[in-house]
Parts: C-alpha cells; structure tokens; sequence
C-alpha cells in the first residue's frame, strides 16, 4: 500500500501481508477484500491473486525506510494474526516495529487469541515498546467482547479498541487495562445501521474509566 492512508487516525499504512479470510460478522462487508478481489486476475498487480493470503516479504524493510515519523496502520489489507502466517513471519514484522522506533504502529486483530499468546511468549520482545499499540476490533457482544479479555490478559505496554462496524448495543464491558477506544459504523452498500444509543453507552464508559475515545464516523446510514 502506498504511504499515504484514507483512515482518519493514521497516516500511513504497511501491508507485510496481504489478504485474509472471515471469521466473524464484523467481516461481512471487508472494505479490503472488495478492493483486493476487484484485481484479481490482473497480471502484475499486487493483488493478481485477490483476495488470498499472501506473505510480502519485500515489504517488511518498508517503515525502516521512512525517515520522518509517522502513524503507521499495520496490515489494513490483512489481519497479522491470521493462521496462515507463521510465528517467525511476525516475529520479523514485530521486529521491524522495534527497530523503527521513530514510527507509531497500531496492529489491529479479530485473532485476539493469537494475538494473547505470542505477546507473552515469542513477541515478549515487542510487547512492552510504547511505540507498537495492540488492539482488536469488537464488533458485537459475541464475538467482540471476548477479544477484550485476550487483549487485558496480554502483556502488551499499550492496547486499543476498534469498535466498528458497531452492530449492536455492547451492554457494559471492563474497560481496564485499555488506552484508547475507536468507534464507528459501517459504510458503503449493504451498511448496517449503528444506533446513537449504543455509541453513547460506549462514551459514557470510557469517560467513567478516563479512556479517551475518539468517534469515526456514523457510517452509511447517516
Ligand atoms: S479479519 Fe479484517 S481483513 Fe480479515 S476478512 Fe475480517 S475484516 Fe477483512
């Protein structure tokens, strides 16, 4: 992905890895596989192979090579945790993010699990850099809310929330441990509607547990 990012809250994104498959309603409409799926076939481009996952070994250096800080989304075309992509694999991207220490990344995961288990083993050595922030996605009470429980028994020094595509109200939730929250809707054709209800429920967590939280956007449907 070029080094210029359309997501509001970074401003660059790196894409070590490309493609992925759906594990959980917050995938139905995965703005990523659209794009990727639109190429496929395309002889020469990046994503000639659509939407599958591909390891992009010539684009792990890709962060060294920026000398001027930047936010750094990681793997928006991809989810690192993903079982397709080897220990050692990531622990070479989590390298890259210690070395290039002048960046922030922001890794974002629906394989929270995963995610929980090589921060304390393998990627002990990432887990602790305020540079690198550790976040999942939480979409819904089923499969989002659990994802928060792997991420607090993590030991990572920063994590985050990415609540979006909201799709439904999240009822109470521990918010400890946790640095920040996004929230947002879903956009595009076919967006599920987002109630102003469940969004304030959400701030009015995060400002009893003093946890900024930044509003995305409404989505599609206002
Ligand atoms: S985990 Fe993320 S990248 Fe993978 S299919 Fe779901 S929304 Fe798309």
């Amino acid at each position: 992905m070029a080094a210029t990012s359309s997501i509001e809250w970074t401003d660059a994104t790196w894409n070590p890895v490309r493609g992925c498959t759906k594990i959980s309603p917050g995938c139905k409409h995965c703005y990523a596989e659209t794009f990727a799926e639109r190429f496929r076939g395309v002889p020469g481009h990046p994503y000639e192979q659509g939407f599958d996952l591909l390891l992009v070994p010539e684009k792990l250096a890709e962060p060294l090579r920026w000398s001027r800080s930047k936010m750094v989304f990681v793997n928006s075309m991809s989810d690192l945790f993903h079982d397709q992509v080897p220990d050692e694999y990531i622990v070479a991207v989590a390298s890259v993010m210690v070395r290039a220490s002048w960046h922030t990344f922001q890794v974002l995961t629906k394989r929270s699990e995963r995610l929980r288990d090589l921060l304390n083993s393998k990627l002990a050595f990432a887990a602790g850099k305020t540079n690198i922030w550790w976040g999942v996605s939480v979409e819904d009470r089923k499969y989002g809310l659990p994802r928060i429980g792997h991420l607090q028994s993590a030991r990572a020094a920063i994590r985050f929330l990415s609540i979006e595509p909201l799709l439904e109200d999240l009822g109470p939730f521990d918010l400890s441990g946790i640095r920040w929250v996004i929230v947002g809707g879903e956009s595009g054709p076919g967006a599920r509607p987002m109630d102003k209800r469940w969004v304030r429920s959400i701030r009015s967590q995060c400002r009893a547990g003093k946890v900024p939280f930044f509003f995305k956007q409404w989505g599609g449907v206002r």
